[in-house]
């Protein structure tokens, strides 16, 4: 009998439902995220016709996320500022209906772990994937295995210095200004600048400002964590300029303590973009459902 493999990458402003191997071998739809109910409905009906064949089914969701297996409320997406969706049993849910073995992860973890197996980390055993978009999320690969820890990392929440040209509030509902989403994610430049960050020229101090919280937020991963590369990804990487200025920044601060070459001398191939796009999300899902066949 053939494994079919599904994935669900459950973001805050679509979904993408999947079956398939890996990312080039993929047969998927996407629709905008509405409330649980009708969303999680459209979820079962794309994988109803494939129940009989699906052997597991991964899910990388927007969170927090419940990831502990003892706890009551395993599986849930728990407290997110997202209207609606606090305390939904996404993973409970979609095993119970398609009795299917379901492994759920963030969003993060689930593309850090597609760039490992076929992007941008190939053949890597410790490895972020940092994403800027509408939020900021960082999936960390550390031993060869994703990192959850205690609950699982929030690498966007970490607190960052404000840069001293920086007057702006911040758009953290938990942190105000002092942390990394609050200050650098899609949504705190669209409020810094008032206009749509897309809109921004190249040369904007903008700019500048984001490659400072970038760059000191990834020089505190490269202390703390030693990744052999940092993969940054999600909307505002769609600026051009910024991958140089954010390679620059980070060697900036650590300024010549961290000695390696990677660092020292191949800045550019230790700080990249992801080579899976927007596919590496539900590619991600699919892996983690890969995963869970070898542990069932
Ligand atoms: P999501 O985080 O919702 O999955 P994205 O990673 O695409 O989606 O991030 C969307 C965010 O990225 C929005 O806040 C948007 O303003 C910002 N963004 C998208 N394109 C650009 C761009 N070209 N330059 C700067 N910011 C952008
Ligand atoms: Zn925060």
């Amino acid at each position: 009998m053939t494994k079919l493999l599904g994935g669900v990458e459950a973001g805050g402003t679509k979904f993408v439902c999947a079956v398939g191997t890996g990312p080039s071998d993929i047969h998927e739809t996407r629709f905008a995220t509405t409330s649980p109910e009708e969303t999680l409905q459209r979820v079962l009906a794309f994988f109803s016709p494939y129940k009989p064949e699906l052997a597991a089914l991964g899910i990388g969701a927007f969170g927090p996320l419940d990831l502990r297996q003892e706890s009551p409320t395993y599986g849930f997406i728990t407290s997110t500022p997202k209207p609606g969706w606090q305390n939904t049993d996404i993973a409970g849910v979609i095993a119970r209906e398609l009795q299917v073995p379901v492994a759920l992860d963030t969003d993060v973890n689930a593309a850090a772990l597609a760039e490992g197996r076929w992007g941008a980390a190939r053949g890597l055993s410790d490895y972020l994937y940092i994403t800027v978009g509408t939020g900021i999320g960082g999936g960390i690969v550390s031993g060869g295995r994703l990192v959850h820890g205690l609950v699982h990392p929030e690498l966007g929440h970490c607190l960052l210095p404000k840069h001293p040209d920086d007057t702006f509030a911040g758009s953290c509902p938990y942190h105000g200004d002092r942390c990394f989403e609050g200050l650098a994610s899609g949504p705190a430049l669209a409020a810094r600048w008032g206009c749509d960050p897309a809109a921004l020229p190249a040369d904007h101090h903008a700019w500048d400002i984001q490659a400072f919280y970038m760059g000191v937020a990834i020089a505190n991963c490269v202390c703390t964590l030693s990744p052999q590369r940092v993969i940054l990804g999600g909307g505002v990487m769609a600026q051009s300029q910024m991958l140089g200025k954010v390679q620059t920044a980070t060697a900036g601060y650590l300024n010549g303590y961290v000695r390696h070459p990677a660092i020292e001398e191949n800045i550019e191939s230790y700080i990249v973009l992801p080579a899976l796009g927007s596919q590496a999300g539900v590619a991600g899902a699919l892996a983690l459902a890969g995963q869970k066949i070898e542990e069932v």
